[in-house]
């Protein structure tokens, strides 16, 4: 098996035409390893959501290459990429997206609907720490709370790839330290490959793998030999 998960090559995205083209990924390279944590740090408007939302198969791109264990996305049909995105892959945003109608149980058990190789979730719910909570609605929970419904709903169908994009965006110190903490334990426990986009430095430090992305260029590709326990990061 392939170490790289993603291999990525020239990729390049503009959005608009003609005098109101913006070329937002400029050719991006870089390979991620299989069951690491990632880390794509950038400022705002630098790329960071839009190189997620087409490693996710949401956006197209125009030129260059995006493998994914060996699928080239480019080369996929509508179809193609829904299964993808289906099977391979989990999502988690700023602001949790839940269903305001459902539970949290009943929000995780939409995750993992339609998958063959759902976790058991009695037993998710309980490691991730939210049994006490799983009859209320999202209403009826902290942000930190959310989030982490978000996070088991998006790991529940047991995906190998986990897409965040600024997950403690909108969470305070302590709750955005809970929520990395998670999904450190995540990537020990299921080895999913995990990537982060955030413009916080400080997570950089939980990471395998820091891709710093620049005006839709990746400046800086570093390995971390030493990886800091979320609970001990500091911003
Ligand atoms: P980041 O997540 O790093 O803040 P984004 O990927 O959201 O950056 O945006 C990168 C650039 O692309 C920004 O200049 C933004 O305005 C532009 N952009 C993003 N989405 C669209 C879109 N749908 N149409 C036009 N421009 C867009
Ligand atoms: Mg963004």
């Amino acid at each position: 098996m392939d170490d790289y998960i993603i291999r990525v090559s020239n990729l390049k995205k503009s959005y608009g035409q003609a005098d109101s083209r913006v070329d937002v990924l400029k050719g991006v390279d870089c390979n991620i390893k299989r069951g690491s944590i990632c880390t794509l740090l950038g400022p705002s408007g630098s790329g960071k959501s839009t190189f997620l939302n087409i490693l996710g198969g949401i956006e197209s791109f125009e030129e260059g290459s995006l493998l994914v264990d060996g699928l080239e996305l480019n080369n996929l049909s509508k179809k193609g990429l829904l299964q993808y995105r289906r099977d391979k892959l989990g999502f988690v945003f700023q602001f949790y997206n839940l269903v305001s109608n459902l539970t949290l149980k009943e929000n995780i058990e939409v995750g993992a609907y339609l998958s063959k190789q759902a976790l058991e979730l009695d037993d998710l719910i309980d490691k991730l720490g939210l049994k006490d909570h799983q009859n209320k609605f999202p209403n009826q929970l902290s942000g930190g709370q959310q989030q982490r419904t978000a996070i088991a709903r998006a790991i529940s169908k047991r995906p190998d790839i986990l897409l965040c994009d600024e997950p403690t965006g909108a969470l305070d110190y302590s709750t955005a330290k809970d929520v990395l903490a998670m999904i450190q334990k995540i990537n020990q426990e299921y080895g999913s490959t995990i990537i982060i986009a955030t413009h916080n430095t400080a997570i950089a430090s939980m990471s395998h793998e820091v891709l710093s992305l620049h005006d839709g260029t990746i400046l800086e590709h570093r390995i971390n030999n030493t990886i800091a326990d979320a609970s001990s990061l500091v911003w």
